[in-house]
């Protein structure tokens, strides 16, 4: 629960309005329209903000709505948006890769200082810097190991698929016959692909990764990584990165495509959609034989309680049961012991029953919701469907009329199931169970009488 009021809609007290037309930019293109929604002396004021870094650290662009930026403000804004820009282009790393793939291996060094790849000539510069040597093949096809994660929460919320959940969706891709994934923020899927299309021939998946983290462009080339700002839909590299992105899409009449998407967790849920919406229109304006195929396949991998604000956006999508895992994800991953739950899911417009979600693992077919469920997702009879979202077996409540978390209790006072331990809206007033004043739940007479 305290994941859920960190990132859940509404937290920090600002509104997202949206992108504007005219809306100035940061270094992270286009910025987002915001509105406060906190009570103070600025509430309902509007303002533009960073749309890629949510702490200020980060990126403290900022502007209120109707400010008056002067030519000279204009302009040092612009040198400063272009003098923050990666000191290397995607095109020099490209070059420099192809330098460092033909040294030996003992000349093969990376700067964990900077992560980046050094050639011999830079070794100097960075000799008291931490470097991993002898950097072999197989570590520069995973990129995502060499390098670290950039965990911090607010922006980049670098979280990596633990191995076994990166396998189970590409053996899931593979299954459903797509031949092209858009890796959009699932850097350790697209090396997956990548790796594996070098070494099988007859593995015929591709991937193009679009991610903010430019330590990538140093891994691969311009047709396999395209720098990309999720929330704005910005393209860093201009024209001809949009260009690569839709060609990618438009192959094979832009048969046999899926998205796969793993976004910070941090709100903003409407950008992304916005964004999305737009790479999905950016697909559906190929010329397609097949005119039922409406929308692009999606995983949209997110927590569960955002459901109903993504809903909110794709009515088609539907929420699976599977747990995605990550590697250094201190809240989700597996324990050494028991089975740590993971409140991330997978959110798809394809039809539920196809998404076949591992057996060993506990999942099964419901055949009357026709989709794959946790083991301990019951059917209740009362709302015909299997109702819990985090795993756990959920009651029906008959005064709600839907089914609750386990550890919930109908609470008279708020007319709704809540925590035991909820804030409750009369607290003051009395009784947890019956409302009246005087006792706490924990005596109430209306629960010794039963
Ligand atoms: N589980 C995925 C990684 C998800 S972490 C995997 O293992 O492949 C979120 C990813 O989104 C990171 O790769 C991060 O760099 C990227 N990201 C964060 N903010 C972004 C933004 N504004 N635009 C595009 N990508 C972003
Ligand atoms: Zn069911
Ligand atoms: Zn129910
Ligand atoms: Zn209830
Ligand atoms: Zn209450």
């Amino acid at each position: 629960a305290d994941v859920e009021a960190l990132c859940g809609p509404g937290a920090g007290g600002l509104t997202l309005l949206g992108l504007a037309a005219s809306a100035p930019s940061c270094r992270h293109g286009p910025a987002l329209l915001f509105v406060k929604t906190s009570q103070g002396a600025e509430e309902g004021r509007r303002f533009y903000a960073c749309s890629a870094c949510r702490d200020r650290k980060d990126c403290n662009f900022f502007q209120w709505e109707d400010e008056k930026v002067s030519e000279t403000r204009l302009a040092a804004r612009e040198e400063y948006n272009r003098t923050h820009q990666p000191s290397r282009t995607h095109r020099q790393n490209v070059e420099r890769y192809k330098n460092f793939i033909v040294l030996p291996l003992a000349k093969r060094r990376f700067c964990q200082e900077c992560q980046q790849l050094l050639l011999p000539a830079e070794w100097e510069k960075h000799s008291d810097h931490q470097l991993l040597c002898d950097i072999s093949t197989a570590q520069l096809q995973s990129p995502s190991q060499l390098l670290y994660p950039l965990e911090n929460k607010k922006t980049n919320a670098q979280y990596l698929f633990a191995d076994r959940s990166c396998q189970f969706l590409l053996d899931l891709i593979i299954d459903l016959g797509f031949s092209r994934v858009l890796s959009v923020g699932t850097p350790r899927l697209h090396e997956m692909i990548q790796s594996k299309a070098s070494k099988e021939e007859d593995f015929r998946v591709r991937s193009l990764l679009l991610d903010i983290d430019f330590r990538y462009s140093q891994f691969y080339t311009e047709d396999e990584f395209c720098h990309y700002n999720m929330f704005n839909h910005h393209f860093f590299a201009g024209e001809a990165a949009h260009e690569t992105c839709r060609r990618f899409l438009h192959q094979d009449n832009g048969e046999r495509v899926i998205m796969v998407t793993d976004p910070p967790f941090g709100g903003l849920v409407e950008a992304l959609a916005s964004s999305f919406k737009r790479l999905m229109a950016m697909w559906k304006s190929t010329e397609k034989e097949d005119p039922v195929s409406q929308e692009m396949p999606m995983f949209w991998i997110f927590p569960y309680f955002f459901e109903s604000r993504i809903l909110e956006f794709f009515p088609s999508f539907t929420m699976m049961d599977y747990q995605v895992d990550y590697d250094n994800h201190a809240l989700y991953k597996h324990g050494k012991t028991g089975r740590r739950q993971s409140p991330v899911r997978i959110f798809t417009n394809l039809t539920p029953r196809v998404i076949v979600l591992p057996a060993e693992e506990g999942y099964r077919f419901c055949s009357i919701c026709q989709r794959y469920v946790s083991s301990g997702n019951q059917h209740c009879e009362i709302c015909n469907s299997c109702t819990s979202k985090d795993g756990r077996q959920w009651k029906h409540c008959f005064l709600c009329k839907k089914c609750v978390k386990p550890s919930w209790f109908h609470c008279n006072n708020c007319n709704c199931c809540a925590l035991p331990t909820h804030a409750c809206e009369k607290a003051a007033a009395g009784c947890f169970v019956c409302g009246q004043a005087g006792h706490k739940r924990s005596t109430c007479p209306s629960l010794s009488r039963s």
